[in-house]
């Protein structure tokens, strides 16, 4: 069996499912929190660029629950290959293997 990802394990599926989800809400909080007018002039760069990351990452976290409702999720969309459960479970919304990511320079 290995650890790559088995997409009939429904369990172990839900429990990504859950936890993309949980980050999906607190990020949408915390955009909504950002993007409010604090008022305060000297912050405005700092802001920007935490909207961005925020942006990104709720980004990243709708792409990972997309794969999944269509069955594709854990799939490496460089080399096809399953990725490990480890990597998945450190890094959600990993489109890439390890060795595809680090190929892609990052
Ligand atoms: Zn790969």
């Amino acid at each position: 069996m290995g650890t790559d990802v088995d997409v009939a394990d429904d369990r172990w599926l839900r429990g990504v499912r859950a936890a993309l989800t949980a980050q999906f809400e607190e990020q949408t909080a915390r955009l909504t929190q950002l993007t409010a007018d604090t008022g305060d002039p000297g912050e405005v760069d700092t802001q920007a660029a935490l909207v961005a990351a925020t942006r990104r990452s709720l980004e990243q976290i709708t792409g990972a629950l997309t794969r999944l409702a269509e069955g594709r999720y854990g799939v490496c969309e460089g080399c096809a290959a399953p990725m490990p459960r480890e990597r998945l479970e450190v890094l959600p919304h990993a489109r890439f293997c390890v060795p595809c990511q680090s190929r892609r320079g990052r």
